[in-house]
């Protein structure tokens, strides 16, 4: 292994016990932050923050999400469904997806940013990432895949988009952010029968969710 790939195996493995310190503890998500090497979803110029647990700027006014943040959501999601069909609303930098197809998902993302999706599409292609990547307004879901196992939006929505509900399969989940822009609860929505049953979790920070069932563009 060369020097700098050494040091970011290493700078890895720290960022995995910081996931573990902060109560991270469920093995299959702390292997998937092992193996996904962070700093190929980061510019250049950027590599050395690829590593922290912070959320770091990928161009478009948009961000790579905090590593903590990415385990918390995935964590929720593997606890409530260890397999099947997954579709991740935001594909950003493509790192969410690819932790997720680490995990032995069937992942579908959505960007509504075309450079992003064209970006994250290549890169997790080249990287061996068997993500379908699709580029549109993702409030609306992905028809033609549906029903998903589980459902992750990775930006902050006004409120729960209802065509999504409508792609969950039964006992499938959704992990959602949800409130004011400033800042979102961690909701998760599971299908049970007809119902829905919701829990609530910690805030966190996301960009907007932008689209019919999201934010208005014109807000921001
Ligand atoms: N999961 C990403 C996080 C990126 S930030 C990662 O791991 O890097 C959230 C992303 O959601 C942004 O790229 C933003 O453009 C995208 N987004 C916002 N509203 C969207 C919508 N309605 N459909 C699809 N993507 C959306």
């Amino acid at each position: 292994m060369k020097g700098a790939e050494k040091n970011h195996t290493f700078r890895r493995r720290e960022m995995v016990k910081t996931l573990e310190r902060y109560g991270i503890a469920n093995r299959r998500v702390l292997d998937a932050f092992l193996e996904v090497p962070r700093h190929l979803f980061f510019a250049e110029e950027m590599l050395d923050c690829a590593y922290n647990d912070g959320a770091y700027p990928i161009g478009f006014r948009q961000t790579i999400s905090q590593p903590y943040t990415v385990a918390f959501m995935t964590t929720l999601l593997v606890e409530r469904c260890s397999s099947g069909k997954v579709l991740e609303i935001g594909t950003g930098s493509g790192y969410q997806a690819a932790i997720l197809d680490a995990l032995g998902y069937s992942v579908f993302s959505i960007e509504r940013i075309f450079a992003l999706h064209e970006r994250a599409k290549k890169l997790l292609t080249r990287l061996g990432f068997g993500v379908a990547c699709r580029f549109g307004d993702g409030t609306l879901g992905w028809m033609e895949e549906a029903l998903f196992n589980g459902i992750l939006v990775t930006a902050g929505a006004p409120r729960e988009p209802e065509l999504l509900l409508g792609q969950l399969a039964q006992k499938g989940s959704m992990i959602i952010p949800i409130g004011e822009s400033s800042a979102q609860q961690m909701t998760v929505i599971q299908k049970e029968g007809n119902d829905f049953k919701r829990e609530l979790f910690e805030y966190f920070t996301f960009v907007p969710l932008v689209g019919r069932e999201g934010w208005d563009e014109t807000v921001f």
